[in-house]
């Protein structure tokens, strides 16, 4: 199959999209649909609301067997009215991995990874973003800017200059560089700021008059939560609708998790799913953890983390707009919020790689440390079936380098490589 536009007039016929409204995540004020929207009045996240009785009767189950194996296939829960502002790079249904080596190691439940490092630029990104530059092309925006701790920029640089829509991409100094490089690479106008994400929150902020640009930080517009809302949709889908009972997610903004709870929720208005939960868990690192600061303090929002600092640049995130989003789920779904050292993170990430021939990227192992500490602590009981999000393929982040030399001037000695 092909991912031009003439693809989406084989596969898709003009839908009716079933979005009624957007309300406001904190004090429900409602706003209309089919307008440009950033935060609400009281400076909350919006969410995107469908009609649902409709939604459940224009689609059953069984219509997704006889589509495309991406994420288009759940277009009836997406906000796009028109299939020609649909942008296309090939979004594939990701992997569930089972890691039975690891799971016999820990002793414990059942453990499935669910490699969003296939989705196109390498993240789980694309699926926010993907959706975010559609709605944008719809509502005629043809400028938009993001700070970025790398993935999120490189998915709205390639997302965008597909779409020819002109990008401006900030990033803190300690972005990966390459990230910096493949932003820029794919089409961005890419700056790097010396401070951190939340200071080129700001540049993005405080230029919109200047530059004219739209703003699509995280959860600053409403639909990047319904891109990430097609990982729930996914998951229950690959798992025969019966959902995990946990998922440990790498919370930075927490737009994916915030996104699955929405699918989880609009998948048992329409009857697809009962009122089981997986329990959330928020996995963050000990160098940057103010959600888990928040939940060990019982609070429903978070201080700003000082000075942030972790190896898992996607969730180096002090400050996140949805901190009560998130919290309000992972307390409602019996959850909890977790914190791990950089340490445990890479010998997670090398055991992955080196048993299970999985590479994690550092987010994604930061699930797995935090699985192993918590099957000790007994807050998971090893009866409990879990999936772990890897949300990037490790291939953008350093890897340790082992080998070694073989110098062809003196030869090759077999005995020196047998005993390597
Ligand atoms: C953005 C990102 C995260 C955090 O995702 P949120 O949904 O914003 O919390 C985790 N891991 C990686 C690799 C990321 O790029």
């Amino acid at each position: 199959m092909t991912f031009g536009p003439e693809n989406n007039e084989l596969t898709m016929e003009e839908l009716p999209s079933f979005v009624s409204h957007l309300e406001c995540s904190y004090t429900g004020k409602i706003y209309p649909a089919d307008q440009l929207h950033g935060l609400s009045e009281a400076g909350k996240p919006l969410l995107v609301r469908y009609d649902l009785d409709a939604l459940g009767n224009a689609i059953s189950k069984e219509d997704l067997l006889t589509r495309q194996p991406e994420f288009w296939r759940y277009r009836e829960f997406l906000p796009i009215r028109k299939s020609e502002n649909i942008v296309r790079l090939g979004e594939v249904m990701t992997p569930l991995l089972p890691a039975s080596k690891l799971q016999k190691e820990l002793g414990c439940g059942e453990i499935l990874i669910k490699d969003e490092g296939r989705l196109p630029t390498g993240s789980f990104k694309a699926r926010g973003l993907a959706v975010a530059v559609a709605m944008a092309k719809e509502l005629g925006v043809t400028r938009m800017a993001m700070p970025t701790n790398g993935n999120a920029g490189a998915a709205l640089a390639a997302y965008c200059s597909r779409a020819d829509i002109e990008t401006f991409v900030f990033c803190p100094q300690d972005t990966p560089q390459v990230n910096v490089q493949e932003i820029a690479f794919q089409g961005a106008k890419t700056f790097l700021a010396n401070g951190y994400i939340n200071d080129c929150g700001k540049i993005v902020g405080d230029g919109k008059d200047i530059m004219g640009w739209f703003d699509v930080s995280t959860l600053k517009e409403p639909y990047r939560i319904e891109g990430k809302k097609t990982m729930g949709l996914e998951l229950a889908e690959q798992l025969q609708w019966e959902l995990p009972d946990v998922i440990f997610y790498p919370t930075g903004g927490g737009t994916g998790l915030i996104g699955m709870w929405k699918a989880f929720d609009e998948l048992e208005t329409i009857g697809w799913i009962g009122s089981k939960r997986p329990r959330m868990v928020a996995v963050q690192a000990e160098g940057c953890a103010p959600i888990v600061r928040a939940f060990d303090k019982g609070d429903r929002h978070a201080e700003p983390w000082h000075d942030a600092s972790t190896i898992a640049s996607g969730i180096r995130v002090p400050a996140a707009i949805g901190d009560f989003l998130i919290l309000d789920i992972v307390r409602e779904s019996n959850g909890f919020a977790v914190a791990v050292s950089d340490e445990s993170i890479l010998q997670a990430q090398s055991e992955c790689a080196t048993e299970e021939g999985v590479l994690l990227c550092p987010e994604g192992a930061a699930t797995v440390a935090a699985l192993r500490q918590e099957l000790t602590t007994g807050r998971i009981k090893p009866t409990e079936r879990v999936v772990l999000f890897n949300c990037a393929t490790g291939l953008k982040y350093e890897m340790p380098s082992d080998h070694q030399e073989i110098n062809l001037m003196e030869g090759v000695d077999y005995n020196v490589i047998r005993q390597s």
